[in-house]
């Protein structure tokens, strides 16, 4: 798992991470999920992936108890996650057996991961946010539905996709879907986070709309645990805003 940091655009602290599954082979290094997550979907591996994303997660959250304190990982789950009510359950099982709280983990989820199979995911949804974990509803703006899925589901946060977020300042369009995005969300009671913020002139646009969180090469590409816990070390709340 790599692990990428999330800030607060208001203040710059760091408030979390994503994890990101990588496959390693002896061969040809490391192996992004563009090349297997969809693998996975199509041989009913999802579950296991997931799950093993879910212990990994908690067991580096147990590792580093007091590094992890008052900080939320969001974890990538796929649509074969929630058709099951024993995927709550699941959850919250390994979370106990980690002594990892609800309220350390965010569950993202693609608009078309929730729209796949809206009626008896919602209710899976429901008893997830009951537990007390997190939902996001990631790369919002590229599905179909998005507004319907924000009616339905318990979303704690809503996931601006990179593709609009890249492109704001040089793009106008993408600058208007952005903006109303941070407003639509807001208006929902929604945190708003920003995926892929490369440069300090977007950390600026998204700051003047009011965007609560960021994440993106700009901060720090995902890296491993161990770099990631270094670079919180030196990580410095005023280059964000400076570089
Ligand atoms: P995603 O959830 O939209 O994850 C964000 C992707 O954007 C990551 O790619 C990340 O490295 C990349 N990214 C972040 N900031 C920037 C930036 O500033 N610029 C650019 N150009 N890219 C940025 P990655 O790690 O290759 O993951 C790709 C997708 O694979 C993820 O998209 C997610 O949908 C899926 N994925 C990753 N890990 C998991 C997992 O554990 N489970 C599931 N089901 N899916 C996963
Ligand atoms: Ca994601
Ligand atoms: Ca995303």
């Amino acid at each position: 798992l790599h692990y990428q940091p999330q800030i607060d655009l208001k203040t710059n602290t760091l408030l979390g991470y994503e994890a990101l599954v990588r496959l390693s082979n002896p061969e040809e290094g490391l192996i992004y999920p563009d090349r297997f997550i969809q693998l996975a979907e199509n041989n009913h591996l999802m579950q296991l992936l997931t799950q093993e994303v879910i212990n990994i997660v908690c067991r580096d959250i147990s590792a580093h108890a007091n590094t992890f304190r008052g900080l939320v990982v969001s974890i990538n789950i796929s649509s074969q996650d929630i058709v099951s009510l024993e995927f709550p359950e699941m959850l919250e099982q390994i979370t106990q057996q980690y002594g990892v709280s609800s309220n350390q983990l965010c569950l993202e989820l693609t608009e078309s991961a929730v729209m796949g199979e809206l009626t008896s995911s919602l209710d899976v949804l429901n008893r997830l946010r009951m537990k007390g974990f997190f939902l996001s509803i990631d790369d919002f703006g590229t599905g179909f539905s998005s507004l319907t899925q924000l009616y339905n589901a318990p979303f704690s946060e809503l996931k601006i996709d990179q593709h609009f977020v890249m492109r704001m300042e040089t793009d106008s369009e993408a600058k208007v879907i952005v903006d109303i995005c941070i407003m639509l969300g807001h208006k929902m009671g929604m945190k708003v986070v920003a995926e892929g913020v490369e440069t300090y002139k977007i950390a600026k646009m998204l700051r003047a709309q009011n965007c609560d969180i960021a994440q993106g090469y700009g901060v720090s590409r995902p890296k491993q645990l161990k770099e990631i816990l270094a670079w919180r070390v030196h990580y410095n709340e005023s280059l964000v805003t400076e570089s």
